[in-house]
């Protein structure tokens, strides 16, 4: 008679065992002692448009679709959601009679007062002005807190309105706390450029202005 090889007896009382322990029905499945880390949620970052007095609707349309395309390419590490207020008339203390424009800084101050807590950007067809170093009443193509939540930009300096979209992310990236390209890359969003920017030159916010919003935002 052939003998059983010595380790069939260990491995059949095994068996058996296993077989008792996996017949019981409604046995909870064991709880991880510590629960799995709640994934961070990136936060979104939300930015209002309000087009003033009678800045043109299909303009505005295309700015709403290229600032928020323009966000998304730029930074992709950050979410953007742009939106778009119907427009409203500005109040006759932010205009400046004597030079026939509005100062961009009453503006920023009308803005603050509606709302204080979400970014918004004020969007005209008219000329805006602050005082720059010496100059009482400067022509500007937009004018942001930096930090804040208040910017204004206008369309009036603007040679080829379909960039104009890049002056409303310039200075919204000043309300986010971003000062000028400290690298003076005429390609980086951020470039200041004596004052004269070149729209059609700035295609990237450059790897110094990148590390540096996203520390800001951190
Ligand atoms: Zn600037
Ligand atoms: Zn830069």
């Amino acid at each position: 008679m052939k003998t059983l090889p010595k380790f069939f007896l260990p491995v059949l009382i095994l068996l058996v065992t296993c077989m008792c322990a996996c017949d019981c029905k409604n046995v909870p499945a064991p709880q991880p002692v510590h629960p799995d880390p709640v994934e961070p949620q990136n936060t979104v970052i939300s930015l209002y448009l309000q087009p003033y007095n009678d800045f043109p609707e299909e303009q505005m349309a295309h700015v709403h679709q290229d600032v928020q395309n323009c966000l998304d390419t730029l930074i992709p590490e950050l979410e953007f959601v742009v939106y778009r207020y119907e427009n409203e008339e500005l109040p006759d203390y932010c205009w400046y009679p004597p030079r026939s424009r509005y100062r961009a800084d009453s503006i920023l101050l009308y803005q603050l007062r509606m709302d204080d807590e979400k970014y918004i950007m004020g969007v005209l067809s008219e000329d805006i002005s602050v005082t720059s170093d010496n100059i009482k009443d400067w022509g500007v193509l937009g004018f942001g807190l930096q930090p804040g939540t208040s910017a204004v930009v206008s369309t009036f300096r603007v040679k080829n309105k379909s960039l104009f979209y890049k002056v409303i992310v310039h200075e919204f990236l000043h309300n986010l706390g971003l000062d000028h390209c400290s690298q003076n890359d005429r390609s980086c969003y951020m470039c200041d450029a004596d004052k004269r920017p070149r729209l059609e030159l700035e295609v990237q916010l450059c790897p110094v202005c990148k590390a540096e919003l996203l520390r800001l935002m951190e």
